[in-house]
């Protein structure tokens, strides 16, 4: 992959539709590649095989596709131009993560934690007797066949600080860090650690993505740190609300693009609409309140994105 110009990337995990929010980071992203005669590519991020939704591929595809959104390389996949498909990738991320066992930045965790145990923050990295056991008693333990997760070392002392183009820079303590799970014991990735490798591997240089993401940012920066590379721009965006405390959410059946475009909108004007959620045009075009998507790639600038929720 060439690594020359901006180059954005939309990483949807296809687990339900797309409400508005999700739109709006696929045109941002969009536009932010086409502002500058970049590229945008489409990542389906699917390794979390227990959330994945039965048909949320095509429409994130039809979506993409009915509001102009193209997307401009991956393998081929039967389409003109497919994207990439995290599964279809797994070994790499594998290979990625023992590399970093030997960088000294994650180890091998043979301990049995349930996912439950990892989301109720009850792993205790400091009890962990993992972390510290030596390196070739945990190789041999793994060539042995006994099963086990990778996890990130994340140093017990110091400060980590992340810088978002939207947030500032946010600093914390990595001891309030844990020690997150790369590879799971399937040997799938967990989607953080996919989602750091794919950044740098396809060259991203603007990474955006709803603000919900925010706080996992210091540890990736981490991950960037431990394998030596440059940490890509960060554009954290504030989230849609369907009122003034809840986010918009399926769950609460806040409506798709396909369920707007159902009401009888027309398309060109929910992308107008979307983008105007939390952008706003600067300068000659402040006034202005109508677009074209064409309009909009030549005008949108990242400083116009809002820090308020929309
Ligand atoms: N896969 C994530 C999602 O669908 C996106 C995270 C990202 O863009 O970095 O919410």
């Amino acid at each position: 992959i060439p690594h020359d110009g901006v180059r954005t990337r939309f990483a949807p995990s296809p687990t339900g539709y797309m409400h508005v929010g999700n739109l709006r980071t696929a045109l941002y992203t969009w536009l932010i590649a086409r502002h500058s005669g970049g590229k945008f590519i489409l990542r389906i991020e699917d390794t979390d095989q227990e959330r994945l939704v039965e048909g949320a591929t095509e429409v994130i595809y039809n979506t993409l596709r009915k509001c102009g959104l193209t997307w401009d390389e991956g393998p081929d996949l039967g389409g003109p131009v497919g994207p990439y498909i995290q599964t279809q990738r797994r070994d790499l991320y594998g290979k990625y993560a023992h590399r970093l066992v030997e960088l000294g930045q994650a180890y091998y965790c043979f301990c049995e934690k349930t996912e439950s145990e990892e989301d109720s923050g009850q792993f205790d990295r400091a009890a962990d007797p993992c972390r510290d056991l030596d390196p070739q008693t945990a190789k041999a333990r793994v060539e042995a066949g006994e099963p086990y997760v990778i996890r990130q070392k994340i140093p017990n002392q110091g400060t980590t600080t992340f810088s978002d183009v939207v947030f500032g820079d946010i600093t914390v303590e990595n001891a309030t860090l844990d020690d997150q799970v790369l590879i799971k014991r399937d040997g799938l990735p967990t989607y953080n650690f996919a989602n750091v490798i794919d950044d740098h591997l396809m060259g991203i240089t603007h990474v955006v993505r709803g603000s919900e993401y925010l706080s996992s940012a210091p540890k990736y920066n981490l991950l960037y740190q431990g394998f030596g590379w440059e940490v890509p721009t960060y554009i954290h965006c504030s989230p849609v609300m369907r009122d003034q405390h809840n986010k918009m959410s399926k769950r609460k059946g806040d409506p798709s693009y396909e369920d707007l475009i159902a009401m009888g909108y027309l398309s060109e004007a929910v992308v107008n609409y979307v983008t105007l959620l939390g952008w706003s045009p600067r300068g000659e075009y402040a006034e202005r309140e109508f677009f074209t998507l064409a309009e909009l790639a030549e005008v949108f600038d990242i400083g116009g994105i809002s820090k308020s929720p929309a």
